[in-house]
């Protein structure tokens, strides 16, 4: 009797150890209702060595501060003496060396592949059977790479996914380049085996930095610099009195520009830009970046053409047959989700606006999320310039203000997916937000996944850092509203700034 009782908690044992297996049906398929998520991760998402496993190893991306410096040393008494002497030759030489010191292995061949000893050792395979709501797979990739390639590792990593945890379908989350990836997925195999797509800062239809970086238009400006600067300002995590640093250096932002340091310095990048541009771009940024078919696929169709041309992507190859396979992904990339949604896959756009984009590009005014401009990521949105209302010409203009944003800033009518695309002001790209997740955990567990199916999440709404949390937009904030609303010392400083400047431009 013992024998038996003893076989019976053995057995009971086993069974709870298996864990996840408890809810397992006796064929390995898996009962517990919510099918694995697949996190489709961000450019940089793993590392690119050199010399791998070698005395001479070196992390190529992201780039090693410590090696990125060695290389500043060697050629920056040459910066400093060309600067200061103007002696473009030698400044010219210096940028150049130090472009192709820090980046020009990462190039690829004529045939789009990498040089041998320049790999990704710390790829993901899909491993254990663990999934849920608080539990995702991985999937990385290497940045550089034709987006198709990673589309047929994804296939088999959604497999394997799948056999692993005894679910027929999966759910994809993917950030910023992960939407490349998922673009060139649903491209070439589909949308079968997947329940739920969540796009957060996807540049599906690319971004304007590199639209303009790949026809050599840069710019600096010292309004959006300033801006820039400002915007980043609430996303700093000091560790220590967060809220009275960045009141500090926004202040100190607004006094510099006030005080024409940043014009100053924007002239100073500028004449560097005329003097030497032409020459790091032509030895160094093209014959690196122009070969990276992952950069490529950024490119936004309306500077394509003007792109090839620029940056003398070869007229045949490898290389070439990849960057332009891609343009095919981008094409479809809005009838191919289009597509998914109609056929029951909860799909989900979530993109940032209003945060001023990266200050080197002519375009410095289109709103987005400080990465990839709102009318890419929303596949479509009309967009006022950020800090601005829409103009009154096309208010008046609009019959169905459905989608309209309350603040006057977004037209979500024009965008491929309106009814599941979700709009976050001042949220920086990608960057972590506790409501932002909550809103995932309800697209991911709920029957129905539009704009007005979750009151606490309407189309239109406003991340608040400080709180990490997200909140319906309301109207357009002006700074005293916003003081009130959210009491900070950063809010009390943008509040006493925009009295200053309101001050300023009554008295002009
Ligand atoms: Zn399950």
């Amino acid at each position: 009797m013992k024998k038996a009782i003893s076989l019976i908690i053995c057995a009971v044992m086993v069974f709870c150890a298996m864990g996840p297996a408890i809810s397992a049906f006796a064929d390995g398929s898996c009962n517990c209702g919510f099918s694995p998520v697949i996190y489709v991760g961000p450019l940089g998402c793993t590392s690119i060595v050199r010399d791998a496993g070698t005395e001479n190893e070196q992390q190529l991306w992201k780039i090693d501060t410590k090696f990125l410096l060695s290389n500043l040393n060697a050629v920056l008494p040459r910066i400093s003496r060309g600067i200061l002497f103007h002696n473009t030759d030698l400044l010219g030489d210096a940028l150049v060396e130090f472009v192709n010191a820090c980046f020009g292995d990462l190039a690829l061949d004529s045939e789009g592949r990498s040089k041998a000893n320049v790999t990704t050792p710390q790829l993901n395979v899909p491993e254990g059977s663990r999934h849920g709501p608080d539990s995702d797979y991985y999937f990385d990739y290497d940045f550089r790479l034709d987006p198709y390639e990673h589309a047929e590792r994804l296939h088999e990593f959604i497999g394997r996914v799948k056999a692993l945890t005894g679910h027929n379908s999966v759910k994809l989350k993917c950030s910023s380049m992960g939407g490349v990836v998922l673009s060139a997925y649903l491209d070439k195999y589909g949308y079968d085996g997947i329940d739920v797509i969540i796009c957060r800062c996807c540049p599906l239809l690319g971004t304007a930095v590199a639209g303009e970086a790949f026809c050599g238009k840069i710019e600096l400006n010292s309004t959006s610099l300033t801006r820039y600067g400002e915007d980043a300002i609430p996303f700093l995590e000091t560790g220590f009195a967060d809220d009275f640093i960045e009141g500090t250096l926004y202040a100190l932002l607004d006094t510099l520009k006030g005080a024409g340091v940043i014009d100053g310095l924007c002239v100073l990048g500028d004449r560097l830009i005329k003097d030497v541009g032409d020459r790091v771009f032509e030895e160094a940024l093209i014959p690196v970046f122009g070969t990276l078919p992952g950069i490529w696929s950024f490119v936004p169709e309306e500077y394509f053409d003007e792109a090839v041309s620029f940056m003398k992507l070869p007229e045949e190859g490898g290389l070439h047959d990849k960057v332009y396979a891609y343009r095919n992904a981008m094409a479809n990339i809005q009838s191919n989700l289009r597509a998914a949604k109609d056929d029951g896959v909860k799909v989900c756009i979530i993109c940032g606006y209003n945060v001023q984009r990266t200050p080197l590009v002519t375009l410095w005014k289109s709103t987005s999320d400080g990465t990839v401009d709102t009318k890419y990521a929303s596949l479509g949105a009309t967009c006022s310039n950020v800090k601005e209302p829409l103009d009154d010409s096309y208010l008046a203009s609009l019959e169905n203000r459905e989608y309209l944003s309350p603040d006057n800033m977004i037209d979500a009518s024009t965008c491929a997916l309106p009814e599941c695309t979700w709009f976050v002001r001042d949220w920086l790209h990608c960057n972590g937000n506790a409501g932002i997740d909550e809103l995932f955990s309800l697209v991911m567990t709920s029957d129905e996944v539009s704009v007005k199916s979750f009151d606490k999440f309407p189309q239109f709404l406003e991340a608040d850092d400080d709180a990490d949390m997200i909140y319906p937009v309301t109207a357009s904030p002006d700074a005293l509203t916003r003081l009130k609303e959210r009491p900070s010392y950063l809010n009390f400083i943008r509040y006493i700034f925009s009295l200053i400047k309101r001050i300023f431009q009554s008295g002009n």
